[in-house]
């Protein structure tokens, strides 16, 4: 099998440059990982994150043949070779395929990703109908890979300003969830021209998404939200949590 994968080591490297390999996978080698790591036993210098190996953990994340994806649940058969391997694109290189995801975790975090509820707590576990909890179906099986927010234009050019799919879909899961009560909060923290509305509706989020998830359906719906909260668009009114607003409105 052949592979072209982008190598970079900042100790010696003024630039990424493509380091061809081939490589024979062993017929138990289902999956690209399978591959990539059969590959650093022969090239131990090639570095890359991974963990699970089940598509559950999302750290092995990396442009697969200009798709972005994840490499352990990617099978082999049917890739079009040379298989081409990128870190993540629009993120800042660490070395080979590890990125620096600081700033992808800094807009997760910059949208409250917790419950935020002051009534005491229950004897035993918040209720909720099951209407109520499949509305959170689609959101809260986010593994935080990072793909979504990678691949899409307008988190390359406004990082530090726009939240990116990936937390806008956990601002979604909140803003959603009936047990939250801060959902004015969390929509007025997502007012102004970048951190929700710069999201230009291009979809590539929802394509690459290796849950099948939907980013981009998700900020459709939060714009509408925002809607039905003011009645009108972009001007946002303040209201303090608990000051009457209907969840659901
Ligand atoms: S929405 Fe999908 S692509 Fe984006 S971080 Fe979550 S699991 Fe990864
Ligand atoms: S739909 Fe929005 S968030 Fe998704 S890739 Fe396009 S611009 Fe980015």
């Amino acid at each position: 099998m052949k592979l072209s994968v982008s190598r970079y080591n900042p100790e010696v490297d003024s630039k990424p440059y493509m380091q061809d390999y081939e490589i024979e996978p062993a017929p138990e080698d289902h999956m690209l990982l399978d591959v990539i790591l059969r590959l650093k036993k022969a090239d131990n210098t090639l570095t890359l994150r991974k963990s699970c190996r089940e598509g559950v953990c999302g750290s092995d994340a990396m442009n697969i043949n200009g798709r972005n994806g994840l490499a352990c649940i990617t099978r082999v058969h049917g890739l079009k070779e040379p298989v081409v391997l990128r870190p993540l694109p629009g993120l800042p290189i660490i070395r080979d395929l590890v990125v620096d995801m600081t700033n992808f975790f800094r807009q997760y975090h910059s949208i409250s990703p917790f419950l935020v509820n002051d009534d005491a707590p229950p004897e035993k576990e918040r209720l909720q109908s099951p209407a109520e909890r499949d509305s959170l179906n689609g959101s809260y099986e986010c593994i935080l890979c990072g793909c979504c927010s990678s691949q899409c234009p307008s988190y390359w050019w406004n990082p530090d300003k726009f939240v990116g799919p990936a937390g806008l879909l956990q601002a979604y899961r909140f803003i959603m969830d009936s047990r939250d009560h801060a959902t004015t909060a969390r929509l007025e923290n997502l007012k102004g021209p970048y951190r929700l509305f710069r999201c230009r509706t291009i979809m590539n989020c929802a394509e690459v998404c290796p849950k099948g998830l939907e980013p981009s359906h998700a900020i459709e719906k939060i714009r509408l939200k925002m809607l039905n909260v003011t009645g009108h668009g972009g001007g946002l009114e303040v209201h303090e949590p608990g000051s009457g607003l209907d969840k659901n409105s």
